[in-house]
C-alpha cells in the first residue's frame, strides 16, 4: 500500500510530457530545443505512439506549411535512407523503427530525457496547477515535480485524473472504431496490384513505381468484395471481417504491406477497459482468419506470411478534454483562422463508425485549410497544463479531422514552443497568449 505524500521524488523539471507518441515526441523534441529541462514520461519503449506501437503508416498527405519539427523529421529519415515523399507517393512513410529511431534521436539531441518503461498512475493538484506526477516502474512508484505539464497520452489520461473536464464519443456515446493492425511479408505485390487492375479496381489509383495500396469496405461496390464474400463462403472469414479493409506497401521492404485493419466492429465504447481487452482478443482471431483468407484466396498472397501483430491498439478516437474553445465541424466548414493558431489542418472529417459506416465530409481542395486555436489545448481547471494529440478539445467530428499524425505534429511542436515561450515568461500556460507560435 503507496502513502503517496511519502513516495521518492526522482526528478524536477521545466516541462514533463506525460505519453511519448507522434503529439508528445513533437512536443518534447520543441520544447527541449528552445532549451527546457524536458521529460518523456512514456509506458511503452519506443517514441512515436500510434505510429510505432499500433504500427499506423503512413503519415496521410497534408499540404499545409508544416512547421519545424515535421521537416526535421522527414529530413532525418530521408538522412538515414528512408524512402519518404519521394514523388511516386505523397505519403510520409517508413517503418516504425525508423520513426521512433529519429523521434528519440532527435529529443536526446537535444538534451531531452526519457523514462521508458512508466506508466502515469497519478496526480497531486493544489490550487489548479499539477504538483507532481506519480508513475510505476520496475522499481515502485516514484513521484516527478515539474513547472509544466502536457498530457500527450492520446487518452487523456493526465487531464482527466487532474479533474480537467472532458468528453468522449458521438452525440450517443459511440466511438469512432478501433483497429489492431498488422504487417505481413512474402506477398508478390505486382501481381496482387495487376489482380486489382484487372478489376478495375478504382480505390487502387497509386499504380507508378513500387508502392501500391488497396482497399475493401463492405457494402460499398468495391472491386475486391467479391474475392472477400468467396472467403466467407469458404469458412475461412466471417461476415464482420468484412468491414473494413486497407492496406499499403511498406517503402524499403520489397514484399511487406501493413494493414490498417481489421476495424474491431464490436466495440462500441473505446473507453471501457473490458471492452479494450476485448478488443484485443478479438483483433487476434481476425488478423488470423484475414491472413488465412488472403493466403489462401489472394493473388499475390501464395507465399505470404504474417510478420507481426501491432502491440497496442489503434484507438482513433476516445476521451477528448473540454477546452477554453471546442472546434467544430463549422471551423472545418468555414476554414476559421485564429490568432492564437498551433496548427493548420487539411485533412477531411474522416470517421471510421461502428454505427454509421464511414462519414466522410467534404474535402479540401489544396492549399485550403483551417487553423486549431491554443485554446482547444488549455482548460480552465489546471493552469500548468497543456494537453495535445488527439484528445484536444473538438467535437467529434473535428476530431476526425485533427487526429492525423501530420497535424498533431505541427500542434505538439508549437505546444514545445508555447512552454518554451511561458516558461521564459513566468507565465502559465493556462494564460499564456498563444501568439506567433506558427
Ligand atoms: C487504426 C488507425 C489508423 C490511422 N491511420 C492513420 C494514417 O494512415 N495516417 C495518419 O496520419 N494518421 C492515422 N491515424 C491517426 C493517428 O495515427 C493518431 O491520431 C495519432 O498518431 C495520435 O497521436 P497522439 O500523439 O495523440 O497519440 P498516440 O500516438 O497514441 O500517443 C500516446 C502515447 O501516450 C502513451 N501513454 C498513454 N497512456 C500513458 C500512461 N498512463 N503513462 C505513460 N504513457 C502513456 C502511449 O504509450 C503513447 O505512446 C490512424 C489512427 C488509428 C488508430
Amino acid at each position: 500500500m503507496y502513502q503517496w505524500n511519502k513516495i521518492k521524488v526522482i526528478g524536477n523539471y521545466d516541462t514533463v510530457v506525460v505519453g511519448g507518441g507522434t503529439a508528445g515526441a513533437a512536443a518534447g523534441i520543441r520544447a527541449a530545443k528552445e532549451g527546457n529541462k524536458v521529460l518523456i514520461v512514456e509506458k511503452s519503449l519506443a517514441l512515436g505512439g500510434a505510429a510505432v506501437n499500433a504500427l499506423v503508416n503512413p503519415m496521410m498527405e497534408s499540404f499545409v506549411e508544416h512547421g519545424e519539427i515535421f521537416h526535421e523529421i522527414e529530413r532525418r529519415l530521408k538522412e538515414k535512407g528512408v524512402t519518404t515523399r519521394d514523388g511516386i507517393m505523397e505519403y510520409v512513410h517508413s517503418t516504425a523503427e525508423a520513426k521512433a529511431l529519429v523521434l528519440e534521436e532527435m529529443f536526446l539531441e537535444y538534451g531531452g530525457g526519457i523514462l521508458y518503461d512508466a506508466v502515469l498512475t497519478d496526480c497531486q493538484v493544489k490550487d489548479q496547477k499539477i504538483e507532481k506526477i506519480f508513475v510505476t516502474t520496475e522499481e515502485g512508484v516514484y513521484a516527478i515535480e515539474a513547472e509544466q505539464f502536457v498530457d500527450a497520452t492520446g487518452d487523456a489520461v493526465l487531464s482527466r485524473m487532474a479533474g480537467v473536464a472532458y468528453t468522449a464519443g458521438d452525440e450517443n456515446g459511440n466511438n469512432q472504431m478501433t483497429s489492431l493492425r498488422f504487417e505481413m511479408g512474402g506477398i508478390d505485390v505486382e501481381k496482387y496490384r495487376a489482380y486489382c487492375l484487372s478489376l478495375n479496381d478504382e480505390f487502387s489509383p497509386l499504380v507508378k513505381g513500387y508502392f501500391f495500396e488497396s482497399a475493401m469496405v463492405r457494402n460499398k461496390n468495391f472491386k475486391l468484395e467479391p474475392v472477400f464474400r468467396k472467403g466467407v463462403e469458404l469458412g475461412y472469414l466471417k461476415e464482420e471481417d468484412l468491414v473494413y479493409y486497407q492496406c499499403f506497401s511498406i517503402p524499403d521492404q520489397p514484399g511487406c504491406m501493413t494493414f490498417n485493419c481489421p476495424h474491431i466492429s464490436s466495440m462500441k465504447k473505446n473507453t471501457d477497459v473490458w471492452a479494450r481487452s476485448r478488443a484485443v482478443t478479438d483483433g487476434h482471431q481476425m488478423i488470423f482468419r484475414l491472413v488465412s483468407f488472403l493466403k489462401a484466396c489472394m493473388p499475390g498472397f501464395e507465399h505470404a506470411y504474417l510478420i507481426r501483430e501491432a502491440s497496442a491498439l489503434g484507438v482513433r478516437e476516445s476521451y477528448r478534454i473540454v477546452g477554453k474553445y471546442v472546434l467544430s465541424e463549422d471551423d472545418y466548414i468555414k476554414r476559421a483562422r485564429f490568432e492564437d493558431a498551433v496548427a493548420k489542418g487539411d485533412w477531411y472529417i474522416d470517421v471510421h463508425s461502428a454505427t454509421k459506416g464511414l462519414v466522410h465530409m467534404e474535402k479540401y481542395q489544396r492549399g485550403e485549410y483551417y487553423e486549431i486555436p491554443y485554446r482547444c489545448l488549455i482548460n480552465e481547471q489546471v493552469d500548468n497544463l497543456l494537453t495535445i494529440g488527439r484528445c484536444i478539445s473538438t467535437t467529434f467530428l473535428a476530431q476526425a479531422s485533427i487526429r492525423i499524425q501530420p497535424t498533431v505534429i505541427d500542434m505538439g511542436d508549437a505546444a514545445g514552443k508555447a512552454c518554451a515561450d511561458a516558461h521564459t515568461k513566468q507565465t502559465a500556460l493556462s494564460k499564456f497568449e498563444g501568439k506567433n507560435l506558427i
